[in-house]
C-alpha cells in the first residue's frame, strides 16, 4: 500500500501483505509454539532473521501478530511495536525494559491509577524512585530533572479529569538531557495525534479500548521509534510478553473500523457534552474539546478529534447525591474499561488520593462518561432522569 495513503485506507489495509494473508482478507489465525526447520541452513537463517519477520519460535510471534504490529507501527508512526496481553502489561513492559536501580522517573500526576501503584510499588521497590509532576507543568519539568532520570512518563489527556499536556515541549526538554518520552496515549488511540512527531520515543495503547473496540479483549501495545525499538523488543521478549493469536485476531478486527468508530464516538460524544454544558448543576466539563479543561489549546493544536471519553464536574453532591445519579440509569451502565461500543457511567470518589503534585477539590462530585455508539438522544434523555435523581436526593 502506498505510504501516502489517507488515514481511513491505511485502517483499513495496514498489515494485510500477501505474506500475512496468502491472498485472503484477513490474516489468518496462527497458533504456533514451535516452527521445524527442515536443515540446520534454514534454522539459522530464522535465527539470523528472528527479529525481521521470520517464523522462529513462537513467543517471538506469528503471521497473525506481525500483520497487526506493522499496522500499528504505522499508525502510530514508530519503527516497531511490542504486543502484551493488557495496556498495563505495555505499561509495566514499557518502564521495565528501560530502568534499573537508582535511576529516577517522571511521572505524571494524572496517571491512571494502577500506572502510579507500579511505581510507588513494584519499581520504588527495585530501588526506582518515582517524582509525580503536574500534567500542565510545561517547561517548568526542567526543575524536576536530576542526573539520574531516565524516563519522562506522560498520559495526556489525564486519567479521570482530562488534563491535556504540551507534548512537544516536555519532549524536547527531555531529549536535552537524554531522557526516555514514552506516552500513554490510549485516549488518542493511533489515529487521533501525532506522537512520534510530537518527539514521543515510545507511545504506548491499552488496545482493550478503541482498536479492539467491542469490550472483549485485554491487550496492549507499546511501540518505539528507532532509537529505543531493539531494546524494547527484546526486553519485552526477555520478559516473555506474548499474546494469543486469536486476541490478535480480533484487535485487528476491531482495528478495520476504528476510524468510523471514533467519528462517531466523537460526534456523540459533543452532543451530549453540550448538553450537559446547558445544565445549570454542572459546574464544568472535563472533555478536551471545551475551553473549561486544562490544556484545551494543546488538544486543539496536537489532536484531530476527541472520543467518546470525558468527565464533568457537579457543582454540589455526596455520595447519596451521586449514587441516587448513577444508579438505575437506561442505557449506560457502570464499569471502568471504556472504549467500546456501549456507553458507560461512573461517579469518581477520593481523587484527592490519587493525586500529590497537584490540588483535586473533592467537594465538588465529578462524574465520567463513556459515549457509546447508542443514538445520543436517548442518551441525552437517561442523563435527564439522572438529573431529576439527583436534584431529588440533593
Ligand atoms: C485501561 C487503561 C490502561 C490499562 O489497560 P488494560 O488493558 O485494562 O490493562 C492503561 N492506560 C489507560 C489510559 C487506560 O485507560
Amino acid at each position: 500500500m502506498s505510504k501516502n495513503a489517507k488515514q481511513a485506507t491505511q485502517i483499513v489495509s495496514l498489515g494485510r501483505d500477501k505474506k500475512y494473508t496468502k491472498g485472503i482478507i484477513n490474516p489468518p489465525v496462527f497458533r504456533a509454539s514451535t516452527v521445524v526447520f527442515e536443515t540446520l541452513d534454514d534454522m539459522r537463517f530464522a535465527i539470523k532473521n528472528k527479529t525481521n519477520g521470520e517464523l522462529f519460535y513462537g513467543r517471538r510471534g506469528t503471521p497473525t501478530h506481525f500483520s497487526f504490529q506493522e499496522a500499528i507501527s504505522e499508525l502510530e508512526g514508530g519503527a516497531g511495536t511490542a504486543l502484551y496481553p493488557s495496556g498495563a502489561g505495555a505499561i509495566s513492559g514499557a518502564l521495565l525494559s528501560f530502568l534499573k536501580s537508582d535511576d529516577h522517573l517522571l511521572m505524571v500526576d494524572t496517571a491512571y491509577e494502577p500506572t502510579r501503584d507500579l511505581c510507588n510499588n513494584l519499581l520504588a521497590g527495585f530501588g526506582i524512585e518515582t517524582t509525580y509532576y503536574d500534567p500542565m507543568i510545561g517547561a517548568g519539568i526542567r526543575e524536576l530533572i536530576q542526573p539520574n532520570t531516565k524516563v519522562l512518563f506522560l498520559e495526556s489527556p489525564g486519567s479521570i479529569t482530562m488534563e491535556v499536556q504540551d507534548v512537544p515541549t516536555l519532549s524536547r526538554i527531555a531529549h536535552e538531557h537524554d531522557i526516555i518520552v514514552m506516552l500513554d496515549n490510549t485516549w488518542a488511540s493511533p489515529i487521533n495525534s501525532r506522537p512520534f512527531e510530537m518527539g514521543v520515543d515510545i507511545s504506548i495503547q491499552a488496545a482493550t479500548k478503541y482498536i479492539v473496540g467491542h469490550s472483549d479483549v485485554m491487550m496492549g501495545t507499546a511501540t518505539a521509534n528507532e532509537q529505543y525499538w531493539p531494546q524494547l523488543r527484546e526486553n519485552s521478549y526477555l520478559m516473555g510478553q506474548t499474546t494469543s493469536p486469536d486476541d490478535v485476531f480480533l484487535a485487528a478486527r476491531g482495528l478495520r473500523t476504528l476510524g468510523v468508530r471514533m467519528a462517531q464516538h466523537h460526534k456523540n460524544g459533543l452532543k451530549v457534552a453540550n448538553w450537559l454544558a446547558q445544565r445549570p448543576e454542572v459546574d464544568h466539563l472535563r472533555h478536551p474539546a471545551f475551553e473549561s479543561c486544562p490544556g484545551h489549546e494543546f488538544f486543539k493544536r496536537d489532536f484531530s478529534s476527541a472520543n467518546g471519553l470525558f468527565s464533568f464536574v457537579l457543582k454540589q453532591g455526596d455520595l447519596k447525591s451521586v449514587k441516587a445519579f448513577v444508579e438505575g440509569m437506561a442505557h449506560f451502565k457502570m464499569g471502568f474499561s471504556w472504549g467500546g461500543y456501549e456507553s458507560l457511567i461512573l461517579g469518581v470518589f477520593g481523587i484527592e488520593k490519587i493525586r500529590s503534585a497537584t490540588q483535586w477539590d473533592s467537594s465538588k462530585p465529578l462524574i465520567r462518561l463513556h459515549i457509546g455508539l447508542e443514538d445520543p438522544d436517548d442518551l441525552i434523555a437517561d442523563l435527564a432522569q439522572a438529573f431529576e435523581r439527583y436534584n431529588q436526593a440533593l
